[in-house]
């Protein structure tokens, strides 16, 4: 096997922050309080409490490393927040969690099989924390931690300052005093700095020293400069997933395949080879792993295969937690003649936990078409506001929300600040809506090629 690289570990969580700016970007995490009780508006996220709590308790769940190799299905109409839910989940787990979007559709592309694709996506969900021990470079920040007990004094607790050399030390003081720069402080000296007025003064190389910690008073801070191996070398830690280790080690160049996007096929026996050293270096301390999540929207495009394929998957060690959205209702899965809710097998739907979005209320899609305008940073009237939240009740929420982009543009052009109730009537008559291009199909279908 060729050796281990984790220099592009950067590449696919830049392409998600690519996918992430555009229609989801107001979503800034779930806006839920301690208690994991939603906020009615926070974070950019809006109403839909009952399932942005459950998305909280996952959330946790993960956190917590409870809940890798399970499956869960957000199901709801069209435009009802499930991606956006989706979203707020990865914000609030923050950027050390993988997080990977697969929209079915992609599953198929003449390039790999649908399974290959799949295991890629699992295996992109999947981080290994990878630890190593590192030099620390002058000037870099490393963490110290002083036990107040080696003071020899009764009290104990632990006091962390962070500190590089002595010029981080000199500034603990905030702006130390002209003196200071003329006592010689250096690495293992303990240190004294007063927070009223930021006088640090040296007391000697150890903490034994009980009537100097006394004298000092509760506002004195102590320092103990840094020396020997605390401050040559600190431990780092790279984030890597199990599919960027696949890739680095599976093409001749290297890295530089996770930029081109092409994977190509990875061999079983490598993946197993990968395994296997993720493990040793496991067992040896080198390296965690962090079961991430993989979000797989319309997962009624997916066929029978595909699910065999995930249902196998989320039994195996090494499997993240599958978060999967449809807004179909009972349909026919792909592959078969059967109908099923969702277009998704039984025995799959049995093993998942559901969490349902509902359509929206008038305030709810007012309140959201807000957000997204001063995300836009575009200004819209009362009135134009009003009719956009009524064509959002009528037709849909995403579409009332194009229309703020587009209407904005027209505001533009007739050189105003704010989109009108005219701005909006001109774009509603240019854009059709999913509900007038149906009917005007079925009044001119027979004039289209069939
Ligand atoms: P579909 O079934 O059509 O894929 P969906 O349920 O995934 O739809 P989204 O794409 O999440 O719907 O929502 C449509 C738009 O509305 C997005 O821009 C999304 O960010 C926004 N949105 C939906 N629900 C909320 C919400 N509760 N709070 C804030 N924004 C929302």
């Amino acid at each position: 096997m060729a050796s281990i690289s984790t220099t592009a570990k950067e590449t696919s969580k830049t392409i998600q922050m690519l996918e992430r700016i555009g229609s989801h970007s107001h979503v800034k995490g779930l806006g839920l309080d301690e208690s994991l009780n939603p906020r009615h508006t926070s974070q950019g996220m809006v109403g839909q409490t009952s399932a942005r709590k459950a998305a909280g308790v996952i959330v946790k769940m993960v956190q917590e490393g409870k809940i890798a190799g399970r499956a869960i299905l957000i199901a709801g109409p069209p435009s009802t927040g499930k991606t956006a839910i989706a979203m707020g989940m990865a914000q609030a787990l923050g950027p050390d969690v993988p997080f990977t979007m697969l929209s079915s559709s992609e599953v198929f592309s003449l390039e790999m099989s649908k399974t290959e694709a799949l295991t890629q996506a699992f295996r992109r969900s999947i981080g290994v924390r990878i630890k190593e021990e590192k030099e620390v470079v002058e000037g870099e920040v490393v963490e110290v931690q002083i036990d107040r007990s080696l003071t020899g004094a009764t009290k104990t607790g632990k006091l962390t300052v962070k500190t590089t050399d002595m010029e981080t030390i000199y500034d603990l003081g905030n702006k130390m005093i002209d003196s200071l720069s003329r006592e010689k402080i250096s690495a293992g000296d303990v240190v004294s700095i007063d927070k009223s007025s930021g006088r640090i003064s040296k007391l000697g190389r150890s903490f034994t020293r009980a009537r100097d910690y006394d004298a000092m008073g509760s506002d004195t801070r102590f320092v103990q400069c840094p020396e020997g191996e605390l401050q040559r070398r600190k431990e780092v830690t790279h984030m890597v997933s199990l599919h960027e280790i696949d890739v680095i080690n599976s093409r001749t160049q290297g890295f530089l395949a996770l930029f081109a996007g092409d994977t190509g096929e990875i061999k079983p026996e490598l993946r197993d080879q990968i395994n296997a050293k993720v493990g040793e270096w496991r067992e040896e301390g080198k390296a965690d792993i962090v079961p991430g999540v993989l979000f797989i929207d319309e997962v009624h495009m997916l066929d029978v295969e595909c699910f065999s394929f995930i249902n196998r998957a989320l039994e195996t060690e090494l499997a993240p937690l599958v978060i999967m959205a449809s807004n179909r209702g009972m349909t026919r899965i792909r592959g078969t003649r059967y109908k099923s809710p969702h277009g998704m097998p039984i025995d799959l739907l049995d093993r998942v936990l559901i969490v349902q979005t509902k359509p929206y209320e008038l305030t709810d899609i007012r309140a959201i078409l807000q957000l997204r305008a001063q995300e836009e940073d575009v200004t819209i009237d009362e009135a134009a506001l009003e009719v956009l939240t009524r064509i959002g009740g009528e037709t849909s929420l995403r579409y009332a929300l194009q229309l703020i982009t587009t209407s904005s543009l027209a505001a533009r052009r007739r050189k105003a600040d704010s989109i009108d109730v005219q701005d909006v009537r001109r774009c509603y008559g240019l854009f059709v809506d999913e509900k007038r291009s149906t009917q005007f199909l079925a009044q001119y279908g027979k004039e289209y090629l069939q």
